[in-house]
């Protein structure tokens, strides 16, 4: 049963990406795996007893062309954004620092639920060091060692008790999926476009669950909600670049959803970014439905169709159950093919096992 998300946030150094790596173990994805997709991943499920949970390396998220400052400061926000839960990583070689201090106070403000870990707790001696830390005003520190693996039983106990008690799972009884893929692809203009189709009833009751902006309606009396995460979109487009957080983005509403349209921006052709997104859907075990979107911009003949059709087959061959269709969010061309689409796919993906 999956609980939630939890991310890890704290100044550079403090240990982190040990701790991450620690916690998520060695288990490989296919994803991964895949030549020409960065391995550097900053997210991954850790199991602990009978749950689990997602957990984000913030300090993997790069921000370009942000000072040091603002950078921590756009990995807390999106901390805060994403997680049920944060986990935020300090050391007891060094002690408490300014940057400690500021991320406190960011955290104290966001209310979301704290674990306060005191990495680097090697030996005795540092683990006096424990409590220099309750200034910081965020509880009992738990001293850990992210080098040798100390403390994590104890972490682990307290973010189980920390998250919420419900699993993150789709609606029940409604068919519901989400728009994946890059930034700029045509995610928000398919899911206006799909919305604006013939029998298409919008309800005016929002979804319901937490941080979403799910948009319920039905088609020839059958419910639908098409899954969005709000995010910090609202923030604005610089975070919604930021490649690594559209990634986390994406995860979230799969989590929630039973089928995934991945798009691709047929005006830009596949690149590797695609590969990372698409395999996330895959990997949830979700139904996937790859989606070449911008059709209207591609020139084409009668052969033109098939041709990347084989090219997407070659790229994703994971995917292999995956239909295909082109589409124009744009223009609305071939949308309406989605939505009997996406009932079938859903009928289908019951039945297939997820990989992992
Ligand atoms: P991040 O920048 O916060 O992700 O930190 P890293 O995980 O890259 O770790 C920074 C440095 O601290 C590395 O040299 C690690 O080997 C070291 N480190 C991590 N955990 C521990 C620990 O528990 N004890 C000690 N002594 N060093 C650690
Ligand atoms: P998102 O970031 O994936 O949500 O992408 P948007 O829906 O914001 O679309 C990004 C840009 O692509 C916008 O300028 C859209 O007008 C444009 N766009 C989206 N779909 C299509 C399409 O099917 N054809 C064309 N020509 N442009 C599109």
């Amino acid at each position: 049963m999956l609980r939630g998300t939890v991310a890890i946030v704290g100044r550079p150094n403090v240990g982190k990406s040990t701790i991450f790596n620690r916690l998520i173990g060695q288990r490989k994805s296919i994803v991964d795996d895949t030549p020409g997709v960065t391995r550097d991943r900053i997210y991954g499920e850790v199991e602990w007893l009978t749950q689990s949970f997602r957990l984000i390396d913030t300090g993997g998220i790069q921000i370009e062309n942000q000072d040091f400052g603002d950078e921590i400061n756009m990995q807390v926000d999106i901390a805060i954004e994403e997680a049920d839960v944060i986990l935020f990583v300090t050391s007891a070689i060094e002690g408490v620092t300014s940057d400690d201090v500021a991320i406190a106070r960011k955290l104290q403000k966001s209310k979301k639920p704290i674990v306060l870990a005191v990495n680097k707790t090697d030996n005795e001696a540092l683990q006096m060091m424990q409590y220099d830390f309750y200034q910081l005003a965020l509880g009992d520190p738990m001293v850990v060692s992210g080098a040798h693996g100390i403390g994590f039983g104890d972490v682990l106990d307290k973010i189980m008790d920390l998250l919420p008690e419900k699993a993150i799972e789709p609606y029940e009884g409604i068919t519901s999926f989400c728009c994946i893929g890059r930034p700029n692809v045509g995610k928000s203009s398919l899911v206006n476009a799909i919305l604006k189709e013939d029998r298409v009833i919008v309800s005016d009751v929002e979804g319901t669950t937490r941080d979403a902006i799910d948009t319920p309606f039905t088609y020839n009396d059958q419910e639908y909600m098409i899954i969005d995460t709000a995010g910090i979109r609202k923030r604005g487009k610089i975070y919604e670049n930021i490649e690594k957080y559209s990634i986390l983005r994406a995860l979230s509403a799969i989590d929630r959803s039973n089928v995934a349209l991945f798009l691709i921006d047929g005006e830009k052709g596949i690149r590797d970014q695609d590969k990372h997104v698409a395999g996330l859907a895959h990997e949830a075990g979700k139904g996937v439905i790859i989606v070449y979107n911008k059709w209207d911009t591609v020139e084409k003949d009668e052969k033109t169709m098939h041709k990347i059709e084989q090219k997407i087959r070659n790229e994703f061959v994971y995917l292999s159950y995956a239909p295909i269709v082109f589409v124009s969010a744009k223009t609305h061309q071939k949308v309406n093919q989605l939505i009997p689409l996406i009932d079938e796919v859903h009928d289908a993906c019951c039945l297939r096992v997820p990989t992992n």
